[in-house]
């Protein structure tokens, strides 16, 4: 910790990981011996630079731009790029953690890493976004490449500011390299379902334990946090599977639509209007908004939070208790607290964590850039059913370390001794670098 002052987010996760690996280490002494622990915890490489930029006033701008190398002892970086106001060291640092483990969970040869900016996108022209996107890779390109480090995106940072980052690489480069970005569009070398992949596989995770106890997702209602891309792809996965997903927000508050969230009303305005979820509650009948909450009190059977860090708490984790949850399964990255995580596993319910839940994307993301190296392209269908096999694969991960290492049903001890185990064995077998 006096390693690392000011790194809230990034210590609650270290500790996450820390607290649960503890059989793993003793049934692996060498781990210890090997200084595994001292040296997974220290980013392999930390970018932090200048991004200038002039807005449409013709004022200029300065952002700072991150990207957080941690581990590519399993393959090139790996992990998006987030463009939110709140960006800061810790939380970057915290996202390229918890990337390492999540990576290895899926099987694939992806390391972790993490990157972004204090830059927020709202409100802002697209011209403004070109300009900044432009900026930001004409530092990054230097560090990036499809051997080396592959990112994403994640808050903030979709199909239209992939694009211009993609767009300022092949520039700067003079290289068309494919796999140095994922989540590119179809037509240029994107993969079928990386829109999708994070809600759907969040919501094929809960199809897998509740699987486990006779259960399914038909009939049930769903609670989903955020209105961004995670969020609307679980909303339209649980209605495929036959259950009703009845909430969706956004920083301002949420939408409760007991007929179920309209999928395509929500994109509409989301991904083409760039709106607010109040508009989709303005726009639709029978739809109820409440400002400034969030909408952990409304009474579900499942809930996926897929918005961001930290929001869900103590007390939403009793509320949902109260209102009977089932199952919790984590779209975002850590939203649920410490004791948030504690309230629910003591009360029996299936908690599902983030680098379990929401693997999906980056798993899509890894055949995005098996299509590039084989300049081949996967229809949807074969997609999707690869997508459902690699989240039946990291449920049988962490479901069975969990019963090696003693603590049955226990998927965030699980999630985080098998990525750990499989981390740590690599970096034992390539030596202390
Ligand atoms: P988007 O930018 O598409 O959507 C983010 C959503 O979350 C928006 O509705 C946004 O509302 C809301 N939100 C963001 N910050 C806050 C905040 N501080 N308080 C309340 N609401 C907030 O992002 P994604 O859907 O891509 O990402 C959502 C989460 O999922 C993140 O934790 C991300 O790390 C994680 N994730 C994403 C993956 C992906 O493939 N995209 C993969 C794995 C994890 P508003 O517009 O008001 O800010």
């Amino acid at each position: 910790e006096a390693r690392n002052p000011h790194e809230p987010e990034f210590l609650q996760a270290v500790h996450e990981v820390l607290e649960s690996i503890a059989p793993v280490l003793d049934t692996h002494p060498e781990f210890v011996d090997g200084g595994i622990l001292e040296r997974i915890v220290e980013p392999e490489r930390q970018i932090m630079f200048r991004v200038p930029w002039v807005d449409d006033a013709g004022r200029l701008q300065v952002n700072r731009g991150y990207r957080i190398q941690f581990s590519s002892v399993l393959g090139p970086y790996k992990g998006g790029l987030r463009f939110h106001p709140s960006v800061n060291l810790s939380i970057i640092k915290f996202l390229g953690f918890e990337q390492i483990f999540k990576n290895a969970l899926t099987g694939q040869g992806i390391g972790g890493a993490k990157g972004g900016s204090d830059f927020d996108p709202h409100g802002r022209s697209d011209a403004e976004i070109m300009r900044f996107c432009q900026s930001f890779m004409s530092e990054l390109y230097r560090h990036l490449g499809e051997h080396t480090d592959v990112p994403a995106g994640d808050i903030g940072v979709g199909a239209r500011e992939i694009g211009y980052l993609f767009g300022q690489y092949r520039k700067i480069t003079n290289r068309h390299e494919s796999g140095m970005f994922t989540g590119k569009g179809v037509q240029w070398g994107g993969a079928e379902v990386r829109t999708e992949a994070t809600g759907y596989g969040a919501v094929f995770f809960v199809e897998e334990m509740l699987a486990v106890h006779g259960e399914t997702l038909h009939g049930k209602r769903v609670g989903v946090s955020g209105s961004g891309n995670v969020a609307i792809y679980a909303i339209e996965k649980a209605h495929q599977l036959g259950a009703t997903a009845v909430t969706a927000s956004d920083s301002s508050g949420y939408v409760l639509d007991e007929a179920g969230i309209d999928v395509d009303l929500l994109r509409q305005i989301k991904e083409v209007e760039r709106g607010r979820i109040s508009d989709y509650a303005a726009r639709r009948p029978g739809a109820v908004y409440v400002e400034g909450e969030r909408p952990w009190r409304v009474p579900v059977d499942v809930a996926i939070p897929s918005a961001t860090q930290n929001e869900l708490d103590g007390d939403d984790a009793r509320a949902l208790v109260a209102n009977g949850v089932r199952a919790v399964a984590e779209g975002a990255n850590m939203p649920s607290t410490p004791e948030a995580v504690e309230v629910l596993q003591a009360a029996g319910v299936l908690f599902a964590p983030g680098k379990a839940a929401n693997a999906g994307g980056v798993a899509t993301s890894a055949l995005e850039m098996s299509q590039n190296a084989a300049r081949q392209r996967w229809n949807f269908d074969d997609s999707e059913a690869k997508l459902r096999a690699i989240m039946g694969n990291v449920h049988h991960a962490a479901f069975t370390a969990a019963e090696k290492y003693g603590r049955p049903g226990d998927y965030v001890a699980g999630a985080n001794c098998a990525g750990f185990e499989r981390v740590a064995h690599a970096m034992l077998a390539q030596g202390v670098i």
